[in-house]
Order: C-alpha cells, then sequence, then structure tokens
C-alpha cells in the first residue's frame, strides 16, 4: 500500500501564535487540509477530497463569513484532482473517496471525481444529504454533491481495531483499510486508519485540531480550541473521542501513526517521513 499525503487547501487565518501555537499575534497562520491518496488494491483511493475546482471557481459557495476567517489560498494547483494528474494518474483512476465526514473543507472535491464511490458514515449522510436529522444551520454545503454521487453509507463496525470499532468500507479483499467512527466534530465523522508496512497510519480527521493535542498533558492554541468548541456537534463524544485517541497513542504509538486534517506540524512530518518511516511520499 503507497500513501501519498496531500495538502488540498491552504488556510492562512489571522493571528499566528493563537492558532498554530508559535509565532507573532498579528502574522497570518497556516492551517492545511490533508489528504491521503491511497494506491490499493481497489485502484486509488482518497481519504478526504479538500477544497475542489468548482469552490476555487465560485468561492461564494463556501460561505463569505468562512472564506473571511479562514482565508484559504484557493489555488487550483493544491486541489486534489491537480494533484492526482501530477503524481501521473487521471482522477477517473480515484475508484474510492473515504470522507471522514462533509464540511466544506472535506467534501469539496468530491465532484472532481466522477468515478468513484463516495463512502461515508450514515448518519453524516442523513443530517448533511437528505437532511433526517437537521444540521446546525449553514454547517453543509449541498452544491458540493448537487452533482448526485455513488454513496456507500457505512453503520457502526464490527472489526476490533486496537480497540476501537473498525468497518472495512471496501469489503473483505482490502482489509488493510478501515473507517472508524469517532464522532463528536460532527455526528457522522470517521477516522480512516490505513495499513503502511508493519504500522498504521489513522487519519482522524478533525477528531483533533492541534498535535499537542495527543499529549499526556493536552495543549490547544487559544483560537483553535475556541473554534473547536464552536463547530462541536456533541461536546461530550469529541471530548471523549479525543481521550481514547491520546489513550491510543500512549499505549500504540510504535504500531499507530495519527494525524488530522489541519495540522501543519503533523502533515510535514508525514511528508518528510517523520511520523511514518513506511511511508513511501
Ligand atoms: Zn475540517
Amino acid at each position: 500500500m503507497r500513501i501519498h499525503h496531500l495538502n488540498t487547501g491552504t488556510m492562512c487565518p489571522i493571528g499566528q501564535r493563537f492558532v498554530n501555537g508559535t509565532g507573532g499575534l498579528f502574522q497570518r497562520g497556516r492551517m492545511v487540509c490533508h489528504c491521503l491518496l491511497v494506491e490499493s488494491n481497489h485502484g486509488l483511493v482518497l481519504v478526504d477530497t479538500g477544497i475542489g475546482l468548482d469552490d476555487i471557481a465560485d468561492p461564494s459557495r463556501l460561505g463569505r463569513k468562512w472564506v473571511r476567517q479562514t482565508t484559504p489560498r484557493l489555488d487550483p494547483a493544491e486541489t486534489a484532482a491537480r494533484q492526482v494528474k501530477a503524481l501521473g494518474f487521471s482522477p477517473d483512476d480515484v475508484r474510492h473517496l473515504l470522507l471522514t465526514h462533509l464540511d466544506r473543507d472535506h467534501a469539496g472535491g468530491v465532484a472532481d471525481f466522477p468515478k468513484a464511490r463516495v463512502h461515508v458514515h450514515r448518519r453524516e449522510y442523513e443530517m448533511a444529504v437528505t437532511r433526517q436529522i437537521a444540521p446546525p444551520a449553514g454547517r453543509y454545503v449541498p452544491a458540493q454533491w448537487r452533482h448526485g454521487p455513488d454513496w456507500a453509507l457505512h453503520d457502526g463496525g464490527g472489526e476490533n481495531w486496537f480497540g476501537f470499532a473498525g468497518v472495512r468500507a471496501l469489503g473483505d479483499r482490502e482489509p488493510d483499510i478501515l473507517m472508524i467512527p469517532l464522532p463528536g466534530h460532527t455526528l457522522g465523522h470517521c477516522a480512516i486508519a490505513v495499513r503502511d508496512g508493519g504500522r498504521w497510519l489513522l487519519h482522524a480527521g478533525d477528531a483533533y485540531f492541534h498535535h499537542a493535542q495527543l499529549d499526556a498533558r493536552p495543549r490547544i492554541p487559544l483560537v483553535l480550541g475556541m473554534f473547536q468548541r464552536r463547530v462541536d456537534m456533541d461536546r461530550a463524544a469529541r471530548v471523549q473521542n479525543q481521550e481514547r485517541l491520546r489513550a491510543l497513542k500512549a499505549a500504540h504509538g510504535d504500531m499507530v501513526t495519527i494525524v488530522n486534517s489541519h495540522d501543519p506540524v503533523d502533515y510535514e512530518a508525514c511528508r518528510c517521513g517523520r511520523h511514518a518511516p513506511a511511508a513511501a511520499a
């Protein structure tokens, strides 16, 4: 299994020290949209899609307030579609999108991969797409799936993965990629585990935002912590699942590398191979 780490959307909110934990008050911070492109037995699998080409063509659909606060770079070269091409593949080669959840900075590129099945947790679908469960006002951008993708819905899993309940989203032929329900940030939020040689890589999406949150004495920069609370859908579940991730890192940090979506430190460590010695890119 070869794993490529892609940043599919740089965001530059003001107040670097309170966003990244270092730097100046008035400098711009840096956040990434960390996606994984996995060369699997089932063809190419993309974990999250970041900001897509249609978002960049019409940034107003992302919401004026969101764009003002996060200040995304909106560079087409950063999209997953363009990076897949730059790696020598076609977007049509991407057969599966595994989405941690359907927030706009994760689902923006769904339409850029028309041949892919789109895997999400059933509760996320029922909230964001069919609205059987009412989402918080303005939370999702339905235009991102207006084209009617080929959805694959998953419920709770039965596969014991280090004490978490995993789902073999791609079936039994691909036991090395699991979706792991990890609600809190949204009700259908999942982490995605991918076997990486002798280790596992766990993409934890927005289950946490800053690498120091998984330390024995967890910390988070001020503004990032405020943001985390503001976007919680189920705070108790988020806090509890973060605690489970912390315990996983403490007990199995030699076997499992945990990364999140937006922390540039997690992302750069993966790119440089510091996090995951067996990673190919
Ligand atoms: Zn996010």
